[in-house]
């Protein structure tokens, strides 16, 4: 259960709204259930139910259980997709560990905007699911020129590019420090914006093998393959 503020031990807090909802008609807490709480900076404390009703629960907080574990800074940059297939992104982003989802917008996405609430009810869950004690950023929508405009210099953009590129595991493995992904539409990129994106100096073309992917499986797998070279 993830909560805004910084916990502190020997506090109550009161959990409302969806987060209460979930607590009291889906887990079925009572008084005295222990609950693990969750929040962005200081990671996991255990807590037991004091109170229950169903727009609202009360939990008193206990001891320190574990601290906020590093995630790798690795940044997903997926084009918007088809809303289903995007929220699997968001999903298997959380779960594999990335620290940033910034959704970029290109001339060829089906899709151009995101609903923020609903992303960070799927990120939420996601890392509920697999116990992550941070969750993971997620930007503004961005058009494709402004994302590479204002690209930091200390990051390696990694460019999946169906078109050919250094296969993903080599040029993740040999890379130091700060890094992206950076994955396109179901269109793919146009011309242009596949110039513009080699132009970059921080861009590197990479593979991900012979067969063209769903961007969702781009994102994902170039993902798993981050986090298992040069990751976790
Ligand atoms: N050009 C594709 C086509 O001909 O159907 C359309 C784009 S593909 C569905 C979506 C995105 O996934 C691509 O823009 C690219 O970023 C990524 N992608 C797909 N296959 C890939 C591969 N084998 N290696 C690297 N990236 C890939």
């Amino acid at each position: 259960l993830f909560v805004e503020n910084e916990l502190g031990s020997g506090r109550t807090i009161a959990v409302e709204g969806n987060q209460a909802n979930y607590l009291a008609r889906v887990m079925r807490v009572d008084e005295g259930d222990a609950v693990i709480l969750c929040d962005d900076l200081t990671g996991e404390w255990a807590a037991s139910v004091t109170q229950v009703d169903k727009r609202r629960v009360q939990l008193e907080v206990g001891q320190h259980l574990r601290l906020r574990e590093p995630v790798p800074d690795f940044w997903l940059c997926p084009a918007l997709l088809k809303k289903d297939r995007f929220d699997l992104v968001l999903e298997k982003a959380t779960e594999l560990g990335v620290a940033r989802i910034a959704p970029v917008v290109t001339r060829r996405c089906v899709a151009d905007k995101l609903n923020p609430e609903r992303a960070d009810t799927i990120v939420t869950e996601a890392a509920e699911q697999c116990a992550r004690t941070a969750l993971p950023e997620i930007a503004p929508v961005a058009k494709l020129d402004a994302l590479l405009r204002d690209w930091p210099q200390d990051r390696h953009l990694f460019f999946a590019d169906e078109d050919g590129g250094e296969p993903a595991a080599d040029a993740f493995c040999y890379a130091e420090g700060p890094a992206a992904l950076l994955v396109g539409p179901e269109g793919g990129f146009d011309d242009a914006e596949r110039a513009a994106i080699r132009a970059h100096p921080a861009s590197v073309a990479i593979s991900l093998g012979p067969r063209i992917l769903r961007g969702e499986t781009a994102a994902i797998a170039g993902t798993a393959v981050w986090m298992a070279e040069a990751g976790d």
